[in-house]
């Protein structure tokens, strides 16, 4: 259950940068978008893509850094 314990821990992290006293609700920052890569893949989806089942979420930024292309079905931000 590490994996689970390090998950929560970083869902705790997300939920206190997710409580704004100001920003705009509908506006998220770049690089906290969320989106889907299979570990073995080599693209990122969106959430509601077909391609990405057996994937794992992730933000935006992080799945740029290990080299994930866009999904050429969903388009995925870049
Ligand atoms: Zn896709």
């Amino acid at each position: 259950m590490r994996r689970l314990s390090s998950v929560l821990a970083s869902i705790v992290v997300l939920s206190a940068f997710a409580l704004p006293q100001s920003a705009p609700p509908k506006a998220p920052p770049v690089g906290g978008i969320t989106v889907y890569a299979v570990e073995k893949g080599k693209a990122y989806h969106k959430k509601n893509c077909t391609l990405k089942s057996g994937s794992k979420g992730m933000t935006l930024a992080a799945a740029k850094k290990k080299g994930y292309k866009p999904c050429k079905v969903c388009k995925p931000p870049k």
